[in-house]
């Protein structure tokens, strides 16, 4: 058993200390690391208010793409905030560089062909918004029972009502009477975790799949409107699909005229080796959504990128519906959309993706080398994500128990040797900036390497 170092927080330290309710913390909680203030960022380390340096190997939250400050991205805000810091896109105003960035998106997305952009604040606002938008598509088609949405055990859509109801993760749903009913969760995709003796990822893809439409028929076809994926699961634990899963669930979805979204949150602009998600497993969905890389989180943005059927019932429609009356202050924020349409010029005049692809071998391969630590069950990533699972005895069945605190001890390690990752019980992610370079990457597995022997 390990000696977690977290304690009632009695000497303020902890966020009973401090006047911020804390998103995703226990608030009774402290450590004597804790909490930690972020002052300033560079490339891809941050510091803390007593100066101290850490590699932050999970890019903020998954997000801060071009590292800490990419003097493009600086001056693309300021300019905006000095020519125009805000108008809205209501009632047929708008900016131009929202108007920009829409064609932008569009133009950068190429898995299949997509019609229009809206933006919202988020990737919990996004995804808020598929849904309201899936609704209002059936609506105008006459099909009032088919609202129901499939989503994934152990997928995050985000924490507002209708993403955390689309998220499969327990925590977002016991304490806020949530999932909501219009919500019903299939497997997930977790081959190490789930398949059966002797099953080949293939049949694994085939049995889940075969699982899917049997839920699809149980439910009836008439009222499932939307399937919602990540391409690779990231907050459930850096989960990638088994072989052929996604050829398999786009036919059985497209056979009962059910929508497909890719919550591209995570896997766009890169991070997985491609542009998107959809581009690396060959997906081609109806709506996509997309925020935290669009902006490097400079600004906060998300969006939803539509197809040309849906886009074309919303509007033929309207004139019967009425206004698509859905939308935020902020969406479309002129700041945000010009720190983002230079995000996008940068990847694209780097070649970023390329970029990925060949610093992504010395990540994953080097970290992949500690496989065989006796408390690692598996390590599993593609580009710049990387998840670690710890496990008694490789066995996914044979978990520790959770009061060990193997994760947190781990990740506690990792911190006091000046490097931050994402710990989530006895899982942890990384997923650097896209930018971090061979010799990050090196200190970033030495790290890992030391944090590790530590913990065994
Ligand atoms: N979708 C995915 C796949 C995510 O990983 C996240 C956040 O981590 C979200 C949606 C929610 O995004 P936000 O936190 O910007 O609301």
């Amino acid at each position: 058993q390990k000696d977690v170092p977290v304690t009632e927080s009695k000497d303020g330290k902890g966020f009973m200390g401090h006047s911020m309710l804390a998103p995703f913390t226990a608030g009774w909680q402290t450590t004597e690391l804790h909490p930690l203030v972020i002052e300033k960022s560079e490339g891809c380390y941050v510091y803390d208010t007593t100066g101290k340096k850490y590699l932050d190997s999970l890019a903020g939250l998954w997000c801060t793409a071009l590292g800490g400050n990419e003097p493009r991205l600086v001056a693309a805000a300021t300019k905006q905030l000095n020519t125009l810091p805000f108008y809205h896109s209501f009632w047929n105003r708008t900016t131009k560089p929202t108007l920009d960035l829409a064609k932008e998106l569009l133009e950068t997305f190429t898995a299949t062909k997509m019609a229009k952009v809206f933006f919202a604040n988020s990737g919990s606002e996004a995804n808020d918004t598929q849904v309201k938008l899936v609704w209002y598509y059936n609506n105008a088609l006459g099909r009032p029972n088919k609202k129901k949405f499939i989503a994934r055990a152990k997928s995050y859509h985000g924490s507002t009502l209708i993403s955390a109801s689309l998220s499969g993760l327990s925590p977002l749903h016991q304490k806020f009477d949530l999932p909501a009913p219009f919500v019903v969760h299939t497997d997930c995709p977790h081959y190490w975790r789930y398949h059966l003796p002797g099953e080949t990822e293939e049949e694994f893809s085939t049995r889940l799949v075969n699982n899917l439409e049997d839920l699809i028929l149980k439910e009836g076809p008439e009222t499932i409107a939307a399937f919602i994926a990540e391409p690779v699961m990231g907050a459930g634990g850096v989960i990638l699909p088994p072989a052929t899963y996604f050829e398999k669930v786009q036919a059985v979805v497209r056979k009962y005229d059910i929508l497909f979204i890719a919550d591209e949150v995570i896997c766009a602009f890169g991070r997985l080796g491609t542009m998107f998600g959809c581009d690396k497993y060959n997906i081609k969905p109806d709506l996509v959504s997309v925020a935290k890389a669009l902006s490097s989180a400079y600004m906060p943005i998300g969006a939803i990128l539509v197809s040309p059927e849906v886009a074309d019932v919303i509007h033929s429609q309207s004139n019967k519906l009425g206004n698509f009356s859905h939308g935020f202050t902020y969406s479309g924020h002129p700041v945000a959309c010009a720190v983002a349409l230079e995000a996008l010029k940068i990847y694209k005049e780097r070649n970023i993706v390329e970029q990925i692809r060949s610093i992504s071998p010395r990540f994953q391969d080097g970290l992949k080398a500690f496989s065989d630590s006796p408390i690692i069950g598996e390590i599993r990533g593609t580009g710049l994500v990387l998840g670690t699972e710890f496990t008694d005895d490789k066995s996914p069945n044979n978990s520790f128990p959770p009061e060990w605190g193997i994760g947190s001890y781990f990740g506690a390690q990792c911190e006091k040797q000046g490097m931050l990752v994402r710990v989530s019980g006895d899982n942890i992610m990384m997923s650097p900036p896209f930018i971090i370079s061979p010799d990050e990457v090196d200190e970033l597995i030495s790290i890992y390497g030391n944090a590790l022997k530590a913990t065994e």
